[in-house]
């Protein structure tokens, strides 16, 4: 494909440059959104543009899984895709046969699922700081960022079988934005960057944006998958969307002086017993003051 580029860039160029009186076709006619190239009466500059423009318009066809993705390929978020859990597609077939385990360590030190206010989309694992971190499965790398209060220096790749997965809190990243890489490329190394509170790798898997628990697909404990032919379900793959749609609704009342639990309670309209389950506390803990008490 490169070599391929460079001819065409090659080609139209010295067009534009030697060649004033004759208008270039269009090179696919049946394709709407490729630009039709007219070379004449424009300068040399002009047709480097519409020649840059041409090749970037190929691009989007050579990104992974472009049609499932609707040729959508941007680096500016994990995910712009605007695709709910219940929109998805059912029964999607994922090759997974490249698959490399992405690390040394099998050591979860937090599961994919609910923390106290928020979803934790992705698996922790312990690594020691410069652990070498692979790619997956084979893809292209589409987002290379750092955020200090979140996932630190980390990376997304698109992979050719549909999935997309995120490396995070990575001391160093040894990949670029729209880099080809194969199953186990070494892409960088492990961390503690970001909010994190100790090495590990932060890793998710997702589908259209929308992130599923990844020992759905591996088996941490051999480091191998559960299957290479694996179907994306609704029903299996994404059995946490209830607990989604729960916290999308869940609200927080801030402790203030001289609350207790009954007092919330009454006030919510529910009982100590709900506040208790939904808080994973008992009717003895002491309430600190400015402490969020979920009562819905
Ligand atoms: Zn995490």
């Amino acid at each position: 494909m490169g070599d391929f580029k460079f001819f065409l860039t090659g080609c139209l160029f010295l067009c534009g440059l030697f060649n004033y009186s004759y208008a270039i076709s269009p090179v696919f006619e049946d394709n709407d959104s490729i630009s039709f190239f007219e070379l004449d009466d424009i300068d040399a500059h002009r047709d480097f543009v519409a020649t840059k423009q041409f090749i970037d318009s190929i691009d989007i066809y050579s990104n992974p899984a472009c049609e499932l993705y609707n040729y959508s390929w941007t680096s500016e978020r994990l995910n712009p895709y605007r695709i709910k859990i219940d929109s998805l597609p059912d029964s999607v077939f994922i090759d997974c046969t490249d698959f490399v385990y992405p690390l040394q360590s099998n050591r979860i030190t937090s599961n994919f699922g609910m923390r106290r206010y928020r979803y934790h989309y992705g698996i922790d694992l312990g690594v020691k700081v410069g652990d070498t971190i692979r790619a997956t499965f084979g893809g292209k790398v589409r987002i290379v960022d750092y955020e200090r209060k979140g996932y630190g220096h980390y990376v997304v790749i698109r992979h050719n079988n549909g999935l997309e997965t995120v490396y995070a809190h990575l001391s160093e990243v040894l990949v670029d934005i729209n880099q080809t890489v194969t199953a186990g490329d070494i892409i960088a190394l492990g961390g503690n960057t970001g909010h994190s509170t100790g090495p590990h790798l932060h890793y998710e898997i997702r589908f259209l944006g929308n992130a599923f628990n990844p020992t759905k697909l591996i088996d941490f404990g051999t480091k191998h998958l559960r299957k290479k032919e694996y179907y994306i379900t609704r029903k299996d793959t994404y059995s946490h969307s209830q607990e989604l749609k729960a916290l999308a609704q869940a609200r927080y009342h801030k402790v203030k002086p001289g609350d207790n639990l009954s007092k919330i309670a009454r006030r919510y309209g529910v009982t100590v017993k709900q506040l208790c389950r939904l808080n994973k506390i008992s009717t003895n803990t002491i309430l600190r003051v400015g402490r969020k008490i979920r009562y819905r």
